[in-house]
């Protein structure tokens, strides 16, 4: 098929920039899942314009990931790294920004699909002007997140509204778990069109690596078990709960243990400083000589990495899907992770893994010995984590649920 059969659609993603490197400050779960919904939408017969806003000045305007797929950088406030609680004012100038790259480029979308709070108000100030469907995706959500906040940023209430707007006006609202559509009727609106298809991962390159393989790769001797976690320096993720539980574990001093916290951070940013905090717990637990902090894993080594682990654990005290876990179980792992939100969806407890309560250091450690101290029974849940994953959550099938559904919404809207 060529550009001109097909149909034109917008990705918008305007702090979420699905070209850079993933694993820093602001470049999560979002990214990754623009970019490959975006990248297999393109093989399913679309034209996918991915938009972002250029976050530094060096970077190349386009950025053409294959064919009938690219990302846009477009110009909307200093062309410098903006934390997201302050991007909202640069939200009109990125709208004019697209209005004017459609019109250059004589793009004419057949639908929009907004990712986060921010490009939702994007979406619908564009809809509003070209009356095309939209699709959004939350990602997070303010609603539930602001229930473990202490102090809500001052983007709170423009935030909650939004996402209020959206829910009711979109065309449809994709829900990546059963749990967030229930957080997002029991907490924002009752009126709006939810449908749930989940977050992907790719099943071909997480698994493609054995767990002897990647051990040997990563120079671990077979008898040392590896605690993993890896993702973001972030408060919200849990990871002194982590250090404690490990600190906890009854088979500390009996068995060879290794507790990897990987993921990027600058010093001076607020993931160095989370970084900092995490590295003065360890050392006051005693735990440096077992605790190792590799930094960010490139897409290249994620999957050794999963793969050598005897448990990933996720201890989040609030995760929206995480990409994380899924990651894990399609390379054989099995993960221990808090139960809450799309965690509840993706592990199945016992089966791939185990959940325990947030923010519960007793109980993290005892699911980690659990699973670190029969590694058959570890092998049976890392088996069944990796069919899950390929039945349920692959990128491919998560695209093609997404294509039929924007069919549905352009036949509509015709109507
Ligand atoms: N990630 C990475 N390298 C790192 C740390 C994280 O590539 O050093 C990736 C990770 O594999 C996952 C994403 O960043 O794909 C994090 O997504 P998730 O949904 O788990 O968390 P978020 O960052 O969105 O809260």
């Amino acid at each position: 098929m060529n550009s001109h059969n097909r149909k034109q659609i917008a990705l918008i993603s305007v702090h979420g920039d699905p070209a850079v490197d993933i694993g820093g400050e602001e470049a999560g779960g979002q990214n990754v899942y623009v970019r490959q919904v975006g990248e297999a939408l393109a093989q399913l017969g679309w034209e996918v314009d991915m938009f972002t806003r250029q976050a530094d000045a060096n970077q190349p305007r386009l950025v053409a990931h294959q064919p009938h797929c690219r990302t846009i950088r477009l110009t909307a406030g200093p062309e410098t790294f903006i934390p997201r609680q302050e991007i909202f004012e640069h939200c009109d100038s990125f709208v004019e920004e697209v209005m004017k790259w459609g019109q250059q480029q004589e793009r004419k979308y057949a639908l929009i699909h907004t990712n986060y709070w921010l490009s939702a108000w994007v979406g619908l100030q564009l809809r509003r002007r070209l009356s095309f469907p939209m699709v959004h995706t939350y990602h997070s959500l303010g609603a539930v997140k602001y229930q473990s906040v202490k102090e809500p940023p001052q983007t709170a209430t423009r935030r909650l509204e939004i996402e209020k707007a959206c829910l009711e006006t979109a065309d449809c609202i994709v829900a990546t778990s059963p749990q967030e559509k229930e957080y997002l009727r029991s907490l924002v609106s009752s009126r709006g069109n939810i449908e749930i298809i989940p977050c992907g991962t790719d099943i071909n390159h997480f698994g493609s690596v054995s767990y002897q393989q990647a051990r040997e790769k990563l120079g671990f001797s077979p008898e040392e078990k590896i605690i993993y976690y890896v993702g973001r320096f972030d408060p919200r993720k849990g990871i002194e709960t982590l250090v404690r539980a490990v600190h906890q574990s009854k088979l500390r001093g009996k068995v060879p243990m290794r507790l990897i916290i990987a993921g990027a951070y600058t010093p001076g940013q607020s993931d160095g400083d989370e970084k900092e905090r995490i590295s003065q717990i360890v050392q006051e637990l005693g735990l440096s000589d077992i605790t190792e902090f590799p930094g960010r894993i490139s897409d290249e080594n994620l999957p050794v990495y999963f793969a050598a682990a005897d448990v990933c654990v996720v201890p989040s005290h609030y995760e929206p899907f995480g990409l994380v876990p899924i990651e894990a179980m399609a390379s054989g792992t099995p993960v221990v992770g808090s139960a809450v939100g799309g965690l509840n969806f993706t592990v199945v407890s016992e089966e791939t893994g185990l959940l325990v309560p947030p923010k519960d250091e007793q109980a993290f450690a005892e699911a980690i010995d659990r699973i670190l101290s029969d590694s058959q029974w570890r092998n049976q849940l890392g088996e069944n984590a990796r069919k899950r994953m390929e039945n349920e959550f692959s990128w491919e099938g998560v695209a093609s649920q997404l294509s039929d559904l924007y069919g549905r919404m352009i036949e509509q809207s015709k109507g």
